[in-house]
């Protein structure tokens, strides 16, 4: 591969050490960039400079790296996101997270590829990044504010059009194991916002002392090596890309609702049941959507905004997306889409992942006896909910405990048999019972409980390796295969939902007409596979998550009460090597180096 010079990538990371208040520019050099590529690959490669060891997620020694592609910022289509990679404060091991929203571009417009955020500071702070340059800013007046009230102080100081800012709310503030980082207040106006929301990236922003981080472009332009080829190329996408995307456009996530209940794998009552007959996408659409919402550059919008009027109050909440609507009703068995939009208004301005909140509240309301909770069964009042909602985000009460996550709720109250989550993350809105190329996902996917790792529920959806309740060889080479692509997805970085679009030529396309280096499909799908082994080598090898964290929670692994088989645990097991061997894993689960090193690794 021959480089002309830095078209794509901008070539500066900023280096914050929160301990001592500083911020600098560093140049990236482009070998690094070439063979990691960019957000996904290029964090997880920068973390493992920081030897992250076995130290404490919630201590100051905890490093967090968020980087953008080569096409985040240009005109390609879908490519405004960001990929964070840290060590998980819910899981205790490798932690990552991806966001959409307009922060992505303003972050790369605002002249970076990356941000390494070290130390904590003693009083609250936030970073500023521009053009100029990077320091750190006294965040007291911010401490205590809710993510939208943070959000739109900090963006109205520096200027709407020019400046968006990520935060955290209360939760993220009180080391709730399961905060967000978020953007996109609903009152702002932005359109779509975004929330890095998985193993808990919020609780390290708030152990650090961080509110937020704000990025600044004056100018929102990135240079590319062939313009008029990533004009073509935009174009040509942007026609595909409307043409396939009619359905999410219309329903939004929401779809999802709706075949979950005519294949049975949509999670109810706690992972009892397989469907849910009292909510349909319709239902939802008709009950509290009120238009549609894009990240910046997506001819798709897929959020929806919606507007909800519940006991008296009324509000505005970005959503509702499929995975809130099931932790937050399915899950619940909470049949009232005003109720569930509540709840989700609650958990945003809180700044709490929403699948960790269901599955906490879940699994809070099967064991309430346990945990003392004076609450009837059946249905849930929506008021009590909240009140838990409100509980968790401050550490009160029960709260204190609920504020740890499922793992840690089931470990100290004898809760196992009953508990669902992997490696410590509670999964998403597919039940492997009725999509069975979930049962590796989940078991497999280095962040824990994971749908958008190896997107195995497409697979099984789509019946493109076999039925979807089957297991076979076919069936691991199509998730390894997915596992790559999305891999390179997070690292362009371009959304997943441009999936039946963009392939690996597609994807060897945009960044050759980006950067100007010569990237073709051979190369783009060995870099594809060397970014998974990476992400794989940090949870495996040097967290020592191998083999034995590959478990299916046992409620998984049997009937549900209506009647949906689970895979036999032996298919799974031999099914699981399987995925070992695919993959290039040993026996035991680890990556081997010399893979990595065949592959371009510079580790
Ligand atoms: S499909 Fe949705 S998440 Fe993806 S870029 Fe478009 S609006 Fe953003």
């Amino acid at each position: 591969m021959r480089a002309r010079s830095l078209y794509g990538w901008t070539g500066r990371l900023a280096r914050v050490d929160l301990s001592r208040g500083t911020c600098h520019v560093e140049q990236l050099n482009s070998r690094l960039l070439e063979t990691y590529i960019g957000g996904r690959g290029l964090a997880a490669r920068l973390f493992l400079d920081y030897a992250p060891g076995t130290g404490d997620p919630l201590s100051p020694g905890n490093v967090v790296v968020a980087a953008v592609g080569p096409v985040t910022g240009t005109a390609i289509p879908m490519n405004s996101r960001v990929h964070f990679v840290f060590k998980s404060p819910l899981t205790g091991g490798y932690g990552e997270s991806s966001m959409g929203g307009s922060w992505p571009s303003f972050f790369k417009w605002a002249g970076y590829d990356a941000l390494v955020i070290l130390g904590a500071s003693e009083k609250p702070a936030y970073i500023v990044l521009e053009r100029e340059g990077c320091r750190v800013e006294d965040a007291s007046q911010l401490w205590g504010l809710d993510a939208y009230d943070a959000e739109e102080e900090l963006v109205k100081m520096y200027g709407v059009s020019t400046a968006r800012a990520i935060v955290i709310g209360p939760a993220g503030e009180n080391l709730v194991r399961y905060a967000v980082v978020t953007h996109g207040s609903p009152r702002l106006g932005i359109g779509r916002g975004g929330q890095a929301g998985r193993t808990g990236l919020g609780a390290v922003f708030g152990s650090k002392k961080l509110k937020a981080v704000i990025a600044i472009a004056e100018e929102k332009s990135v240079p590319v090596a062939d313009e008029e080829g990533v004009k073509d190329l935009a174009r040509s996408l942007v026609k595909k890309l409307s043409e396939k995307g009619i359905v999410l456009r219309r329903y939004g996530t929401m779809a999802m609702l709706d075949i979950g209940n005519a294949l049975g794998f949509l999670p109810t009552g706690y992972w009892t049941r397989t469907r849910f007959e009292g909510l349909t996408a319709e239902k939802i659409n008709s009950e509290v959507v009120r238009g549609r919402l894009a990240c910046i550059s997506c001819p798709i919008a897929c959020g929806r905004d919606a507007r909800y009027r519940l006991n008296g109050r009324s509000g505005r909440v970005e959503g509702l997306e499929y995975e809130t609507t099931y932790a937050l009703g399915s899950l619940l068995e909470l049949d009232e889409p005003n109720a569930i939009a509540y709840l989700n208004d609650l958990a945003d301005k809180l700044g709490i992942d929403t699948i960790s909140l269901g599955n906490v509240l879940g699994l809070a309301l099967a064991a309430r006896e346990k945990l003392g909770l004076d609450i009837p069964s059946g249905k849930p009042d929506v008021e009590v909910l909240a009140k838990l909602v409100e509980d968790i985000a401050y550490r009160r009460g029960v709260g204190k405990i609920l504020a740890e996550g499922v793992k840690a709720i089931a470990e100290k109250l004898g809760l196992e048999e009953l508990a669902v989550h992997v490696r410590g993350l509670e999964p998403p809105g597919y039940d492997p019972r009725g999509l069975w190329g979930m049962y590796i996902a989940y078991a497999t996917s280095p962040r824990g409980a994971c749908h958008l790792r190896h997107m195995a529920y497409i697979i099984d959806i789509r019946g493109l390796a076999g039925d979807s309740r089957s297991l076979s060889k076919e069936k691991i080479m199509a998730i390894v295969e997915w596992e790559d692509r999305m891999s390179l997805f997070d690292s362009i970085t371009m959304c997943k939902f441009s999936r039946d679009v963009v392939h690996f030529e597609e994807a060897s396309q945009a960044l050759a007409v980006v950067t100007g280096l010569d990237y073709n499909v051979k190369l783009v799908r060995e870099k594809a596979r060397l970014i998974t082994l990476l992400a794989h080598y940090i949870e495996r090898n040097v967290f020592g998550r191998a083999a034995s964290y590959d478990r299916i929670p046992a409620r998984l692994l049997e009937q549900s009460a209506d009647g949906k088989a689970p895979a036999p645990r032996q298919l799974v097991e031999e099914m699981l090597a399987e995925y070992y061997r695919a993959r290039g894993l040993d026996a035991e689960g680890r990556v081997k180096l010399e893979e990595l090193r065949r592959l371009g690794a510079d580790i």
